[in-house]
């Protein structure tokens, strides 16, 4: 064995890029001692070293963009702190809109600047050009000016943190390749390289576009690939000083920096070119062949935009290659199938950026344990298994990289490696004119059109299928409809002390019979939503439990973690089970008509299910509903789905039962308070804050998060949830907009939707008041939503408009 390799540590990171510096870094900075960092080449030497340095900090929530703010401050201050320049410069940005379409992003993008934080400005063409000498204005909408937007030198930036970590203890230990894991019951426990084994309580997965093959070295599925990807770099340019401001065009598909007083210029191609299945391990300090065909579109555009290309002398092309992932966002956590494993890679072109960041999250993850604030976005436990299906990346890289600029429209669908997990009912289902969004690779049903219409197109406006969706809702709130909600994920909790399990984890009380149905919410230590959940006592020791369709792999981690020396299985029975919501007044008439149970409120109370004959087949039926209103859920087994369904329409003919979609659902569970999961829920929120204290059980003698929750009452919160009403029936609100009360932003717009009964939209969204605040303080605003700079009055309610 090598001399430099210690046999013991206590964590391993495989990967000297700036991911597993910043890691380094920040686990030292924590207090870890015993941190040892492994790279197989140089540090730097993967994909860091070619990154073009660019810097932003908005991003599309609050969260992550505290997050990359955070790495900017680091950037700015390592060098003090060090001795290592970074190459950090606050030039700002500057991006450009050359469509009407692209200024309405940036204007919804500025009211969310506001309420995080991040100084942003709308700018006129002119003032663009003043800022940027050399763009050519005569074609553009408009730009927006970010001025503590910047760049730095990567591979700099990578060397002041691997010193920071250095200086605090870190080994960082080059020419050394990580070839396999040791694992003991679930536990990873060592790691095996070509100079020898070290022993060590947890495992960092910084490998860069390695890190899905050193991920399948341990069984965990790390979901990236990638892409070849290109800028060039021009001669000395009159005109180009080094305080010139970083720009994209990302009509063009193209961004800018100075880069030794000649341009740096580099973009996304709408249509990505993927590189190798399995990358080279000894792919070091290496770049790829030059492609003037691929880069020819970026190359147009950008001569275009800066006519000085025309004449400028190109040093370099540069191909380089860099992993992208299935919806754009990188990936960190402890990996779903290994305990003391985690991951942190996959950064779709924006690894300088949130690199800092990122390092700062996962290391507080690691020592905490689980995350310390809401990371869903970028959380590992969003993918499934068949994420890691190298067919289904590689065309997927094709089009997120693609995806990286250009517009991006709200409720935009994925368009490659679909259809994918489809519903015993998808055929059934599209011959009546569903048209489908994917989540979680599960093809749902978003509303129903004239079979072979047309599809409508994306926009920011009222689109042109509200009167379909209005129809289904008009059906589920006056008649009856049908909704195919077999996405559900379900996880069948057994054992001896599944009780004992779900009563720790869960803040509602599910000791009810065998036959009952709660709604609870999963805590975390800090009081915050892990999950919303129903769960079915199906037997003294065995519950299903219902969630939502993306929270599959994180749910049923989640629960599995808890289980310790406890007698209990979770299985994932997702595909076995159809779910049809039968909702509306009349649901029961239909029902009755091909069941002979007895389906009154006495005989299946809200809040229980009963099994039940549905034509020829068995099925659970659930007194419970989304969308608020009378009706069922029928749990079917998948085999029987397509006979209960026919069975339902046949029977529904005469009570005016329509197929429903998931717009209509949602529209329709907004209307009626219902909150969800990843908009209203998340692990930074607390049931106090959403308005969910009557599914949490204060007087349960104890159950993860009470301790936290009964803190946050005392103490008071900060932010609360509040449902409004637009006053006017023709602005379209989708979701992100800013909240202002009394003139003041205090928050985004959760969830968006159209209600048919109202005839006009109504949302949610968190106010945050500069202390604490109570119900009164939320009823007594006045509120207005900035829409793209628009304001419009909202009306804050007591009550959700749908109360049936
Ligand atoms: C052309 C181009 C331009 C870019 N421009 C920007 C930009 O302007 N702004 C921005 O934010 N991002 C940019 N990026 C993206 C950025 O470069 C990456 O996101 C970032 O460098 C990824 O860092 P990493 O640490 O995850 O990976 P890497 O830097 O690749 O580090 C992973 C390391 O793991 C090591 N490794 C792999 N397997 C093993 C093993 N088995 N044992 C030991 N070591 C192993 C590798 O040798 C490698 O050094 C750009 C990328 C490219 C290609």
């Amino acid at each position: 064995m090598s001399q430099s390799l210690p046999a013991q540590a206590r964590v391993v990171i495989v990967g000297g890029g700036i991911a597993g510096c910043s890691l380094a870094y920040h686990l030292a900075k924590l207090g870890w001692r015993d941190v040892v960092l492994l790279e197989q080449a140089k540090l730097t030497s993967g994909t860091t070293w070619h990154a073009a340095g660019l810097i932003g900090q908005m991003r599309p929530n609050r969260n992550m963009t505290r997050m990359s703010r955070y790495g900017i401050e680091l950037y700015a201050s390592l060098e003090a702190e060090t001795g290592q320049a970074t190459g950090w410069k606050q030039c700002g940005s500057v991006n450009v809109a050359r469509t009407p379409e692209r200024m309405v992003a940036y204007r919804r993008q500025l009211a969310l600047a506001r309420g995080f934080g991040v100084e942003m400005h709308l700018i006129s063409p002119r003032e663009a050009g003043e800022r940027w000498p050399l763009l050519r204005t005569d074609d553009l909408q408009g730009a927006i000016w970010v001025p503590h937007d910047g760049k730095a030198n990567p591979a700099d930036v990578t060397m002041a943190l691997a010193k920071g970590a250095r200086q605090r203890g870190a080994r960082l230990i080059e020419g050394v390749r990580v070839l396999g894991f040791d694992i003991r019951a679930g536990r990873v426990c060592g790691v095996r390289t070509d100079q020898g084994d070290i022993a060590c309580e947890v495992v960092a997965n910084c490998a860069g576009q390695w890190a899905r093959q050193v991920g399948a070295l341990a069984g965990v599925t790390v979901p990236l690939y990638s892409a070849e990807h290109f800028y060039i770099v021009t001669q000395p340019i009159a005109g180009v000083t080094p305080d010139l401001p970083v720009m994209r065009d990302p009509d063009g598909f193209i961004y800018y920096k100075e880069e030794v007083g000649g341009l740096l210029m580099g973009g996304f191609e709408p249509v990505a070119k993927p590189w190798l299945e399995t990358i080279p391990q000894d792919f070091a300090n290496q770049l790829l062949p030059e492609d003037w065909d691929q880069f020819e579109i970026l190359m147009r555009n950008a001569i275009h935009r800066t006519p000085c290309l025309e004449s400028a002398q190109v040093k370099m092309q540069l191909n380089g290659p860099e992993s992208f992932t299935p919806d754009g966002n990188f990936v960190i956590g402890e990996a779903p199938e290994l305990r003391g494993f985690y991951v942190s890679a996959g950064f779709n072109s924006s690894g300088i950026a949130n690199g800092g960041g990122a390092g700062r999250l996962l290391a507080e993850w690691i020592v905490a344990g689980e995350p310390q604030a809401d990371v869903w976005d970028v959380d590992i436990r969003r993918f499934g298994p068949f994420h890691g299906n190298v067919r289904h990346l590689k065309e997927r890289t094709v089009e997120s990289l693609g995806l990286h600029y250009a517009m991006r429209w709200p409720r935009q669908e994925m368009e490659t490696a679909r259809p994918l997990r489809r519903s015993p009912l998808y055929d059934r289902l599209h011959a009546r004119g569903a048209r489908f969004g994917a989540r979680m690779g599960w093809e749902r049903p978003l509303y129903f059109d004239a079979p072979g219409a047309a599809a409508v197109p994306y926009g920011f406006g009222k689109p042109g299928w509200v009167p379909r969706v209005e129809a289904e809702q008009r059906a589920a709130r006056g008649a009856a409809a049908l909704f195919d909600q077999t996405s559900f994920a379900k996880l069948l909790v057994q054992g001896r002390d599944s009780l004992d399990l779900l009563q720790h984890l869960c803040a509602n009380d599910l000791g009810g019979p065998v036959g009952t149905i709660t709604y609870t919410a999963m805590l975390n230590a800090r009081g915050g939503f892990e999950s919303d959940v129903t769960a079915m006592r199906l037997a003294e020791r065995e519950f299903l439990v219902v969630t939502g369709t993306a929270q599959a792999t994180r749910d049923a981690d989640w629960i599995r973690r808890a289980i310790g020396d406890r007698f209990a299985t979770v299985t994932d029975v997702t595909a076995a089970w159809s779910v049809l919501g039968l909702m509306g007044p009349r649901a029961m008439e239909v029902l009755g008509r091909v069941s002979p149970a007895d389906l009154s409120i006495e005989a299946i109370p809200a809040g229980s299910f009963r099994d039940i004959d549905v034509g020829y087949a068995r099925v659970r039926a659930a007194r419970m509903s989304y969308v608020g209103g009378p009706g069922l859920e029928l749990y079917v087994p998948a085999e029987f789905a397509a006979h209960v369904h026919d069975a339902l329409h046949e029977a529904g003919a005469g009570f005016g039962l329509v197929d429903g979609g998931y717009y209509a659902i949602d529209a329709l569970r907004i209307e009626a308070g219902r909150r969800a999961w990843g908009a209203e829920l998340g692990p930074d929120e607390t049931p106090l804050e959403a308005g969910l204290m009557h599914a949490v059980r204060l007087d349960k003698p104890d159950f993860l998060g009470r301790a936290a929750l009964l803190e946050k009452r005392a103490a008071g919160v900060t932010k609360r949830l509040g449902l409004f009403v637009l006053d006017d029936p023709e602005a379209w609100p989708w979701g992100g907009e800013g909240i202002l009360r009394d003139g003041q932003p205090v928050g985004e717009v959760t969830s968006a939707g159209w209600s048919a009964g109202l005839g006009r939209a109504v949302v949610m969204g968190y106010v945050r008041g500069v202390g604490p605040i109570d119900r009164d303080w939320v009823l007594g605003g006045n509120y207005e939503l900035d829409i793209a700079g628009a304001r419009t009055p909202i009306r804050v309610q007591a009550r959700p408009p749908f109360r049936g």
